[in-house]
């Protein structure tokens, strides 16, 4: 059966300071991703599932398959966005236009998303995603949930669970949510879009 991994970094540890401290994403990446690769792994045998990939188990699974597929895929998706802090950071080219013209502006675009952020209750994710018309949507999804369970392509997320910012910033999740802005690879969030 294939063995799903833990993605490398694709930056050093420390790389992303002072906007997520190389502790947090050593415990983030290092120790909660890795729980969640290692149980998937563990509960796959047996389920029929063991040949899918990553985004076909999230699409079919539930219960605690479902959970540990979703944070892998959350997590690939959140550690594979970010790039060493940048001042005036903002999407460029197709991605820039589609936000100019769905929001009015990145700025408007950027508070909707902090609001999404910043509100869920508990533990989840907010993303920007892409539905099939290329309609831009933000929505708030909690725990393990992904929005290509809704049949949209994923973008962008922020994690907003504690273990993601709480050794760094405490229980301030709007200060955090609002410095991870400056680390955001929009290159690599363009990307993503699927060729309609
Ligand atoms: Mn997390």
């Amino acid at each position: 059966m294939a063995k799903h991994e833990l993605i490398p970094l694709p930056y050093a540890e420390n790389e992303l300071e002072p906007v997520i401290s190389g502790k947090t994403l050593s415990f983030h990446h290092g120790k909660h991703l890795l729980a969640y690769v290692n149980n998937l792994n563990a509960l796959l045998p047996g389920s029929g599932m063991e040949d899918l990939s990553i985004e076909e188990i999230v699409k079919k699974a539930d219960g605690g398959i479902l959970n540990n597929a979703g944070q892998v895929m959350n997590h690939n998706l959140y550690f594979k966005q970010f790039r060493k802090p940048q001042n005036d950071n903002a999407p460029a080219g197709k991605l820039g236009k589609l936000i100019q013209e769905q929001f009015g502006s990145f700025e408007a675009f950027k508070d909707e998303f902090t609001k999404k952020g910043a509100t869920l209750f508990g533990s989840g994710w907010v993303w920007l995603s892409i539905d099939k018309q290329g309609k831009l949507v933000i929505t708030q999804e909690p725990n393990a949930s992904n929005p290509i369970q809704k049949g949209l392509a994923p973008l962008l997320t922020f994690d907003v669970w504690e273990h993601a910012y709480y050794l760094d910033y405490q229980n301030r999740r709007p200060d955090h949510i609002a410095a991870l802005w400056q680390i955001v690879n929009w290159e690599e969030i363009e990307s993503r879009i699927p060729a309609l």
